[in-house]
């Protein structure tokens, strides 16, 4: 799963890439609103983390440009302490939840996975799929309760997988959720995580699409 942070603050944007990579998360940061204003609107994130109080354009105008043009993906905004009218602002202009400054990191990451639970339909922070368990809050894997050994990557794909069970899933949005955006992106490794992810599962689970991508066999 792909995040993006928009936050000017630079020690606390820092810790929030390192606090969301820690996660099994992979992260983008804008530094502005116009920046992450334009990253928001052009790549796929699966949540958005954003500072009320921007540079350029301020959180506000920027959720509701998010909103207005029909992305409808999960936002957990950032406010100020003792600011309640910036929350009301907030949640009217679309966001998902908030959070007000100073947080604990493990709040975040708490509510970032609800959010992304709740956007993909999900009522557990357990995915489950046939034997195959994935524990989101531990960020580990389990067939049938013996936790798998995954390499970053393979977590990601394999939790991309599980957060969309049964749909197929092309190595292209596979590629676009797995790496942040500065990263030197080859759909070719994807089918080499894959391919070792398949070797560590029973067979059948991660079926080939042909021409079209992947799909976890939600029948199993
Ligand atoms: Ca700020």
């Amino acid at each position: 799963m792909r995040i993006l942070v928009v936050e000017d603050e630079p020690t606390l944007a820092t810790q929030l890439v390192e606090g969301i990579q820690s996660a099994g998360y992979v992260v983008d940061v804008a530094h502005n609103g116009v920046d992450g204003h334009f990253m928001g609107e052009t790549e796929p994130y699966d949540a958005i983390v954003l500072d009320i109080g921007l540079p350029q354009m301020d959180g506000i105008t920027v959720l509701k440009k998010w909103r207005a043009a029909g992305r409808t993906l999960p936002v957990l905004i950032l406010t100020a302490r003792d600011t309640w009218r910036e929350k009301v602002a907030g949640i009217d202009a679309g966001a998902d939840d908030y959070l007000t400054k100073p947080f604990h990191m493990e709040e975040l990451l708490a509510r970032l996975r609800a959010l992304i639970r709740r956007a993909g339909g999900h009522a557990s922070t357990e995915l489950v799929c046939g034997p195959l368990t994935l524990d989101t809050r531990s960020s580990r894997a389990s067939v049938d309760g013996t936790a798998l050994t995954l390499t970053s990557h393979e977590y990601r794909v394999l939790a991309y997988l599980m957060h969309h069970p049964g749909e197929i899933v092309s190595r292209a949005e596979l590629t676009e959720h797995i790496y942040a955006q500065d990263f030197d992106r080859d759909s070719n490794t994807v089918e080499v995580f894959i391919a070792r992810l398949r070797k560590k599962l029973p067979p059948g689970l991660i079926e080939t699409v042909r021409g079209l991508g992947y799909r976890l066999n939600k029948a199993q």
